[in-house]
């Protein structure tokens, strides 16, 4: 087969669906069946997992400083000592995440190679978002590193066992082992230890008063000598749920642990929500801390342009791609997810018009698409009242109605919620929530003067209303109301 190119850079024949099946399997002589041939097919992609944000890059372009920051605070668990307690900040999107993984891969690799016992736990706040949660999930990945522990420990002294069994000597020989007198002995500690291990009970999910799980934890974590590194990523979002007790009580167990240390890393995405901390957990959190700044349209270049390299086939990119992502996402707060997320989907796109050749105008359509997504998330996850008033407005926009103010979206509003039987907000609530919905991007309310009578909101949609009503619709509620002209028709009448 050979590809056709056309003068737009599309390619149209190259791919002949029309094929015998009976061919196919039959004729293997060549080696190229069916799939072979949409394979080889591919121009544009040569790995798209690189662009996920799953994908935890080795290299970290731009961030060298902060990295090195990191390393250096935390060589000392590496020397056995408690390093201090780290608070990272930035904006989403920084490369706080990816970093702060990266340099715990490079802690617990060498810790390895020097046999220290030093371990990064990893916690997403954003998903763990109680004490609760976060002390089990913790309690339960030190038990079962306790259990392996054991399990270890327990062979090599069967082993020991077993030799002692044949050779009396091995026990009286301090070169072989200094711990035991008699085979019984030996014996009696694998007893002893497999009891323990027995007593190893996980933390169920929920159910526990906090204080067994805290000190199921505790117990957990200093069974055995160690340094344990505690990320918590998202950190902000755990505050903003449940508090700050977590952060209290895990920033004072150094001070009654035996064997073990702990150290924390918070990463926030929020660079003031230490305001809201005890200024006890605060002062310790904060020892050190790192702030990662936003990127600019070059470094999002350079950054773009490493993960390229691996993911995209050789000149599958236009010259103007990169640069034009990285301007798009510069303008989102330097956000390297953003410029990522932009160029695998202006590839997705290329590779859906069987182009050969990413162009700038992908990029275009990738930027429209990702907003749209963006704005379907953000309407579908409204609430209830908020959709009624953002529904009204839709309504006036479709019949015609432009730089719409409050009263008129209001009596929509309240026709809506008979219709469906929900409460009815005050005019002053529902001022509110179309504020809010200002401040999502989904609607544009402008304060005007209007001279002696006052000042009144000017309202207009500012997201495509088509995609709008139908999320909208998909609410079963919202859903449920039919013939809805006519209250719209009203508007005209009051
Ligand atoms: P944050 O945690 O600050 O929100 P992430 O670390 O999740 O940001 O980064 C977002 C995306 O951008 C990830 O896919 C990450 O791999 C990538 N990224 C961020 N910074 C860099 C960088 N300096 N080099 C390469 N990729 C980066
Ligand atoms: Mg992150």
């Amino acid at each position: 087969m050979v590809d056709q190119h056309t003068t737009d850079g599309r390619r149209t024949a190259g791919r002949d669906f029309d094929v015998d099946l009976d061919d196919v399997l039959e004729d293997d002589s060549d080696g190229d069946g069916l799939f072979d041939d949409l394979l080889s097919g591919e121009p544009i992609f040569e790995n798209k997992e690189v662009l996920r944000p799953s994908y935890t890059p080795h290299e970290l372009p731009h961030r060298t400083d902060q990295i090195n920051d990191m390393a250096t605070i935390l060589v000392s668990a590496l020397r056995g000592d408690t390093p201090s307690n780290i608070l990272i900040y930035g904006k989403t999107g920084t490369g706080k995440t990816a970093s702060a993984k990266f340099v715990s891969q490079e802690l617990e690799k060498t810790s390895k190679k020097f046999d220290v016992p030093c371990e990064v736990e990893y916690i997403n706040c954003e998903v763990t978002d109680t004490q609760y949660r976060v002390l089990a999930q913790l309690a339960n990945t030190f038990i079962e590193q306790n259990k392996a522990f054991i399990d270890e420990r327990v062979e090599s002294l069967q082993d020991l066992a077993d030799r002692a069994r044949e050779d009396e000597w091995v026990l009286d020989n301090p070169d072989l082992d200094r711990d035991f007198e008699t085979l019984e002995d030996v014996e009696n500690e694998i007893e002893s230890l497999l009891e323990e291990k027995s007593e190893m009970e996980d933390v169920p999910m929920t159910g526990w008063p906090t204080d067994r799980v805290y000190s199921t934890f505790f117990d957990a974590v200093d069974y055995v000598e160690r340094v344990a590194v505690i990320m918590l990523d998202e950190i902000d979002k755990l505050v903003e749920k449940s508090g700050d007790d977590t952060l209290y009580n895990l920033s004072r167990m150094n001070s009654e642990l035996q064997n073990s240390r702990v150290s924390i890393i918070g990463i926030s995405n929020d660079l003031k929500f230490t305001d809201f901390l005890d200024p006890r957990v605060k002062s310790s959190l904060g020892e050190e801390e790192i702030v990662f700044p936003p990127y600019d349209a070059n470094q999002l270049r350079d950054i773009l342009q490493h993960r390229s390299d691996t993911s995209f086939k050789p000149d599958a990119l236009s010259d103007d791609v990169i640069p034009l992502c990285a301007a798009f996402a510069a303008q989102e707060h330097g956000d390297a997810r953003r410029a990522l997320d932009l160029l695998r989907t202006a590839g997705e796109l290329a590779e859906r018009d069987q182009a050969d050749l990413v162009t700038e105008e992908h990029v275009r359509r990738a930027q429209d698409k990702i907003e749209l997504d963006r704005v379907v998330e953000v309407v579908r996850t409204l609430p209830t009242q908020s959709k009624l008033v953002l529904y009204a407005i839709t309504l006036l926009e479709k019949n015609g109605v432009r730089n719409i103010n409050t009263g008129e979206v209001f009596n929509i509003y309240k026709r809506l919620c008979d219709e469906i039987d929900a409460d009815v907000l005050t005019q002053r609530r529902v001022t509110d929530l179309i504020s809010e919905l200002d401040m999502l991007g989904i609607v544009n309310a402008v304060v005007v003067s209007k001279g002696r009578y006052g000042r009144t909101k000017e309202i207009n949609l500012s997201v495509p209303i088509d995609e709008t009503e139908a999320v909208l619709e998909t609410d079963s509620r919202l859903g449920d109301i039919e013939n809805v002209a006519p209250f719209v028709q009203a508007r005209f009448e009051n």
